[in-house]
């Protein structure tokens, strides 16, 4: 319970930010649609513009909710569950592509995003079950099983040898919200924020023409550090603080290093990702946590088709050259040193 409380704030930090400047005046007011659920364990919402909003949220949290029903990883039901009890298994069509876009990611990041993680997330106990920190030699045990090379997907069929699981925690929100947006495009909405628990989906600018106000929340303390203004994007954060426990003094942060097995400790506190798609900035997003300052950095050079905001533990910030101009810190953080990353 106390995990989901810290997420609401973290939410309502954000959906603060995200309509501080949305006061609208004189005679173009729209009223928002908005619709709030929870879903894939975490607090969603959806907020629209527009005639047809009131119908096309409800239709997007349907989706949503759907989606929640097929990529659940505890569910018996869901067709993960059932990938996960091996074999050569058929999903839906949109199943396999999750699972394809994965794949395809954790080759991408070098398997710092590694889809089959479960077994060793399951055993820190942040999907389902008690936190605890288990031992290094059943984290080896359960290591054996890891590596997103063993599944294989071919149409609609999933190739996974019994033993090794999949984990859509990392993806699937962002995956979800991309989904989400496209309903509420299909149903006329032109102008919306989609979030769910911090994936966010941007359609279009705000009903007034300007852009979106996103805050980026404050890993150390309550509130937010900076503020991305922007519009027809998706934003994404991972961050240790989002999903913790603390024992004997060392807290334990949900995000794992594929390599160790344990939760990740180096230089970055949160990283945020600002691309035209959910699902490549949740992935991303966590492969760069992972990844460290200099592996993010050295990722972004290499690719850049996405821009980020890093939050380090040296108390500076590190801003990819595309979004510099478009993030600015908070009053009570106007000391900290924002370091543009160039190509
Ligand atoms: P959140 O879903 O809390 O916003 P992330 O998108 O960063 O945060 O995903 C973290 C979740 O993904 C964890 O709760 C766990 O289920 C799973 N996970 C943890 N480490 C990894 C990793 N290195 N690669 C893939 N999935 C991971
Ligand atoms: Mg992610």
């Amino acid at each position: 319970m106390l995990m989901r409380r810290r997420i609401s704030i973290i939410l309502a930090a954000v959906c603060m930010a995200a309509f501080c400047s949305c006061a609208f005046v004189g005679t173009n007011e729209e009223t928002a649609q908005k619709t709030e659920f929870f879903a894939m364990d975490t607090y969603m919402s959806v907020t629209a513009y527009g005639e047809s909003a009131q119908k096309a949220i409800e239709l997007a949290k349907d989706e949503v909710q759907r989606l929640d029903k097929l990529w659940s990883v505890t569910d018996e039901n869901s067709e993960i569950f059932a990938v996960n009890s091996g074999g050569e298994v058929s999903v839906s069509g949109e199943t396999a592509q999750l699972i394809s876009f994965m794949l395809e990611m954790a080759k991408r990041t070098g398997g710092t995003l590694e889809p089959t993680l479960y077994p060793v997330v399951k055993a820190w106990g942040f999907t389902g079950g008690e936190n605890r920190v288990p031992s290094g030699d059943e984290i080896q045990e359960l290591l054996k099983n890891v590596g997103y090379e063993k599944v294989s997907v071919s149409g609609n069929t999933v190739t996974i040898p019994s033993g090794v699981m999949l984990d859509t925690g990392a993806v699937g929100k962002g995956y979800a919200s991309d989904k989400a947006a496209e309903v509420l495009k299909e149903n006329g909405v032109d102008s919306a924020l989609i979030d769910l628990g911090g994936n966010i989906v941007l359609i279009g600018s705000k009903p007034d023409g300007k852009d979106w106000k996103i805050g980026v929340r404050d890993p150390e303390g309550d509130g937010v550090v900076g503020v991305i203004s922007a519009s027809d994007c998706a934003i994404v954060t991972s961050g240790a603080y989002e999903r913790n426990f603390t024992v004997d003094g060392v807290v334990y942060g949900h995000i794992i290093d594929p390599k160790s097995g344990a939760p990740v400790d180096n230089d970055i506190l949160s990283v945020t990702v600002i691309a035209s798609e959910g699902r490549l900035c949740d992935a991303l997003s966590t492969a760069l946590f992972v990844m460290g300052k200099d592996g993010a950095i050295t990722h972004w050079r290499t690719h850049k088709d996405f821009e980020m905001i890093m939050l380090c533990k040296d108390g500076q910030a590190y801003v990819t050259e595309g979004i510099a101009d478009r993030f600015e810190a908070d009053e009570k953080h106007s000391e900290m040193k924002i370091n543009v990353i160039t190509g």
